[in-house]
């Protein structure tokens, strides 16, 4: 059994509870979303540590801050990171535990004057959590953003990135400079909070992720006929909330049929026409986010869906409509780095969980660019999005060890 290296958690847990403070909001407790005051002093902050640890601190275009060890501009890099902005009331580990942990990994190999194979970069990705559509830094490295969609983005408040940006002496159109060559990345691994129940009802520490899920997600409209709530017989109508109850009392059985074990489908929003007591409804509208881990279930399933509606609509005298919001393929982690993870855990006495990843992280756009791999760490009650979000710290420090010394692993 090689013998594992060691983060200085006392100084990784002090970088946890300082940035946890930054960004704290009256109405929000935290609230660090993109470029917002929050976020420029967290970002701020994470690039005087950089320069404190005497790392090389490097800012791309897309405002992605790096932090690099071995850097020559020529041998290409073993990347770790995550993201340090917020969704609003946000808890204090949602990304940016996987910034710090990263940064913790670079001092280490500096400290310990570990002579590398390749660079190993730690970035805090910007807009990971959407006020401009979310994955923002890392579609810039990858090279998906078109100054079309650069352009033309922009926040719940109508406020576009540009001037955003601009405000703050940045150039949008830098963003596109961002974008990194595929042969100077030779790997990327994140380390996140699992954001669900798993790895604590398991009592595991470590999740190795196989795979980020893939979701579809409809805006879908039963219309019947709104009529007298007293004086229209049952037989006579056509109640198109009916129609609805019935499709959602199907879904297990769809799921069950058309899925895996791993399928999830949910109707989060559902308004009815025209929504009132004594009136039957004549038309509802609803949400229905559909996820698993591979694209062939997720094109099954959204067929299996449209029939069971068609044929309820058909039966009740409804018509059935729905418009695609949105469709993400799934991504799935690469077996090495899965392997990687593993022995670095095992060495350490962990025996981790293979597990899929049901949110999206920067990961999923990294996998476009180069092998990418990651790392769970438990959320107690599966909570996260919240000010409730918790990771125990010791399983925080063995999440930092499995971190350090598969980036050691892959760049030695
Ligand atoms: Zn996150």
């Amino acid at each position: 059994m090689a013998k594992s290296l060691k983060v200085n958690f006392e100084r990784l847990q002090a970088d946890v509870e300082t940035l946890a403070r930054i960004g704290r909001h009256e109405n929000y407790s935290l609230y660090r979303m993109a470029f917002s005051e929050g976020d420029q002093a967290a970002r701020e902050w994470l690039q005087k540590r950089i320069q404190e640890a005497g790392l090389d601190l490097y800012v791309d275009g897309a405002a992605n801050i790096h932090a690099r060890f071995n850097w020559d501009g020529q041998r290409p890099s073993i990347m770790t990171g995550s993201h340090i902005d917020t969704v609003p009331g946000a808890g204090h580990l949602d990304g940016a535990l996987g910034v710090l942990v990263g940064l913790e990994c670079l001092r280490r190999f500096k400290e310990l004057g570990l002579s590398l194979r390749h660079a190993v970069e730690a970035i805090a990705f910007t807009d990971e959590e959407g006020r401009f559509g979310g994955m923002l830094g890392s579609q810039a490295i990858c090279g998906q953003l078109t100054p079309e969609a650069i352009y033309n983005a922009r926040d719940l408040d109508g406020m576009s990135l540009s001037q955003v940006m601009t405000a703050q002496g940045l150039n949008p159109t830098d963003i596109l400079r961002a974008r990194r060559k595929p042969e100077s990345v030779l790997a990327f691994l994140e380390l996140h909070i699992e954001q669900g129940p798993v790895l604590e009802r398991e009592g595991v520490s470590i999740g190795v992720v196989e795979g980020i899920v893939g979701l579809f997600k409809w805006e879908a409209t039963l219309k019947g006929t709104a009529n007298h709530a007293g004086t229209t017989p049952m037989d006579m109508r056509q109640d198109a909330f009916q129609g609805l109850a019935e499709f959602a009392g199907e879904i297990p059985r769809i799921l069950e049929e058309n899925g895996s074990a791993r399928s999830v489908a949910t109707i989060g929003r559902v308004e009815i026409f025209p929504g009132a007591a004594n009136v039957v409804p004549g038309s509802v509208k609803f949400s229905l986010d559909v996820r698993d881990t591979e694209g062939v279930i997720l094109r099954d399933l959204a067929d299996a869906f449209r029939r069971a509606l068609s044929a309820i609509a058909r039966r009740r005298g409804l018509m059935f409509e729905f418009e695609v919001l949105s469709e993400i393929e799934p991504v799935k982690c690469d077996p090495g780095l899965m392997e990687a993870i593993f022995d670095a855990a095992r060495n350490l006495g962990v025996e981790p969980l293979q597990m899929p990843s049901g949110a999206a992280h920067d990961t999923q756009i990294m996998a476009t660019l180069t092998r990418a791999g990651m790392i769970f760490v438990p959320s107690q009650g599966g909570r996260s999005h919240s000010p409730a979000e918790w990771t125990p710290w010791e399983d925080i420090e063995i999440g930092a060890n499995v971190a350090l010394n598969t980036l050691y692993q892959l760049a030695h």
